[in-house]
């Protein structure tokens, strides 16, 4: 997914204790492996494909059905685990036999292990169940929360260790499932799947879907609600509400070009369909890499396809993370820091390298702001991380994004591009649909990169960079050349007459930010003012700038971005921009009270990961 998840701590703790059936154990010994963050024995007996029968109640706010699984017992054991958050489990067959089921206590936010009782010759368990109205990896929306206003809307977030809250799963990234699902929705509404999925509704509101490519549990994804589907190519399109629909496929006319430099480098994209689902406004994340339909936020649609490089990273998830998978959230920077890398070798190619490096500065920015608030000894700032007993969600920070992007830029500078191009293109082609650990992927790079050339190794130093903490001192860094002039204006400040001067008209949203980024925090709003009245930033629509220009204007006491301010916090539910603004807020003395007004106004807006991470602010 795009960075900036980051930051929150899921709070909700257990939801339904009280559905669960007599049968329930009360001792946690089911088995909670650390390591893995799951309760399920996958390595044992393990699940190899999901037949998913659902059913979505939008008035209980739950989706009940069956999850079916085809399984594999190599170990012949005597059970199977499946991680299990906050599901009403109603009744368990295996191979056709109702039998008992042991639900154990939970285990913090991780959920229950839901062991179920097989012999020797089994293969297929039936799972009849509940979600829970909280369930973490559903948000529910109103209709007045969407564009239409006129119908309700549900889509799932499975990324890190959710899929566990929809349905009962063995929830870890190490191994793969096919799935089909039978999803019965409210007439008048379409359902998607990270699957080959409708491009028009059912009259019915009964779908089917096919995904025949093996994934990860966290790779499970659906959204249901007033969806239309306009084709870009002949394998892509953009899934969103009517009223949007002609603007985000407008925005998103490029991604064929994306394609093409995608698959010029990590070799053909072997998901069939490539489509892009726009989210409503309260989408919590910037996207989201569900195979063949990646799930972003509308903040994206600027009018300007100025913000679009999030669809060249979630497209990147297409071999580094979907193809390749890490193995455990301990390596996710070969997810995140491999895509990030990629993003920006897609966007060099469709926007140029001046463009590109304005990319590679603010992810820079990113990297140093994590590396101050970390320190630079800390053991979260190495790029093969400890994640322990906490969520894997707190892996999400910059570190595995931009200084694992910046580890591979490295690489590529030290063994010459070709090379390290032919590199890549193997290392997808030949781990393709296999987890990966970081000692398999270094040892691959070894025997493909270094083997011939030791010197490279050490003078990249390697090992500082994958399992030393902070950032080694030959990190690459090239200062972009148009934030030169954006620096010129900056210096120009201090002159009484500079706001007059200032060309800005072929400023893209980069250079704005870095501007924004580098005015004094906080500034005098006689300056602010002067700012707005030539450059109108207080009604600015991209919201990216938006977001920056705000801060600002909380921290320097500027009342006129208020109202703005206000409508910006009712409608977007993307945690990058909310966590800040609220965190800036709460830090003044002048708008504390106000933000709290503000939230408890539009909590209900909010996801509840959000929502929980906000609330968390204040008793911070
Ligand atoms: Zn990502």
């Amino acid at each position: 997914m795009t960075k900036y998840l980051l930051f929150f701590s899921l709070l909700l703790l257990l939801a339904c204790s009280n559905e669960q059936p007599s049968n329930k154990s009360n001792s946690p010994s089911l088995n909670f492996n650390h390591a893995m963050q799951s309760f399920s024995n996958y390595e044992e007996v393990t699940c190899k494909h999901l037949d998913w029968n659902a059913t979505i109640d939008f008035s209980k706010k739950i989706i009940s059905g069956t999850a079916t699984w085809k399984f594999e017992n190599k170990a012949k054991a005597k059970t199977i685990r499946f991680d299990n958050h906050a599901l009403a489990i109603k009744q368990v067959q295996v191979n056709g036999r109702s039998t008992n089921f042991n639900i154990g206590t939970a285990f913090e936010k991780f959920g229950e292990g839901l062991e179920i009782p097989i012999q020797e010759g089994d293969s297929v368990v039936a799972i009849q169940y509940e979600t829970s109205p909280n369930a973490t990896a559903i948000q529910w929306l109103e209709p007045s929360q969407t564009a239409g206003k006129k119908l309700p809307y549900l889509f799932t977030q499975c990324e890190s260790i959710h899929a566990r809250s929809l349905l009962p799963c063995q929830d870890v990234p190490a191994i793969r499932i096919t799935y089909n699902a039978q999803i019965q929705t409210p007439q008048g509404m379409m359902a998607v799947m990270s699957a080959r999925n409708p491009q028009e509704k059912d009259p019915s509101g009964k779908y089917s879907f096919t995904m025949e490519i093996p994934i990860p549990s966290y790779l499970i994804a659906l959204a249901v609600g007033d969806i239309s589907y306009k084709a870009i190519n002949e394998r892509s399109g953009v899934y969103t509400e009517p009223s949007m629909l002609d603007k985000a496929a407008q925005e998103l006319s490029d991604i064929p070009t994306m394609m093409k430099a995608a698959e010029e480098l990590g070799g053909p994209y072997r998901w069939g369909h490539y489509d892009v689902l726009i989210a409503p406004p309260s989408f919590p994340i910037g996207g989201m890499e569900n195979p063949r339909l990646t799930f972003a936020t509308p903040t994206i649609i600027a009018g300007d396809k100025s913000l679009v490089t999030l669809i060249a990273h979630e497209m990147a998830h297409s071999w580094s993370g979907n193809l390749v998978t890490n193995a455990t959230w301990n390596d996710l920077w070969l997810n995140e820091g491999f895509t990030t890398y990629f993003e920006r070798r897609i966007m060099e190619k469709v926007a140029g390298k001046t463009y590109n490096d304005m990319l590679w500065e603010l992810g820079y920015q990113d990297l140093l702001s994590d590396l101050k608030d970390f320190g630079d000894t800390s053991a979260d700032t190495k790029l093969r991380i400890e994640i322990g007993d906490r969520h894997p969600e707190d892996a999400f920070t910059n570190i595995p994004y931009e200084k694992g992007a910046v580890f591979l830029r490295l690489v590529e500078e030290t063994v010459g591009r070709e090379k390290f191009d032919l590199f890549l293109n193997n290392y997808f082609q030949s781990h393709a649909f296999q987890p990966m650990t970081t000692d398999k992927c270094l040892a691959y790079m070894d025997e493909h990169l270094f083997k011939e050339h030791p010197d490279w190794k050490s003078k990249i130093n390697v090992q500082q960079w994958v399992f030393g903490s902070g950032l080694p001192d030959n990190c690459p860094h090239t200062f972009p050349e148009r934030f030169q002039q954006v620096e010129e204006k900056l210096n120009g400040m201090k002159q009484e007459n500079m706001l007059t001067e200032m060309d800005t008209k072929t400023w893209t949203p980069h250079e704005w930010l870095h501007f924004l980024r580098g005015l004094p925090h906080p500034s005098s709003p006689s300056v602010l003012e002067k700012l707005d009245a030539t450059f109108h930033l207080t009604q600015t629509t991209n919201a990216e700038i938006a977001m920056e220009w705000y801060r600002l204007g909380i921290s320097s006491g500027y009342d006129v971005i208020l109202p703005k301010l206000d409508a910006f916090l009712s409608s977007v539910g993307r945690k990058k921009f909310l966590v800040p603004l609220y965190t800036e807020m709460i830090a003044s003395t002048k708008y504390k009270k106000l933000a709290l007004d503000i939230f408890k106004k539009y909590q209900n807006n909010y996801h509840p990961q959000t929502a929980s991470k906000l609330r968390s602010i204040w008793s911070e």
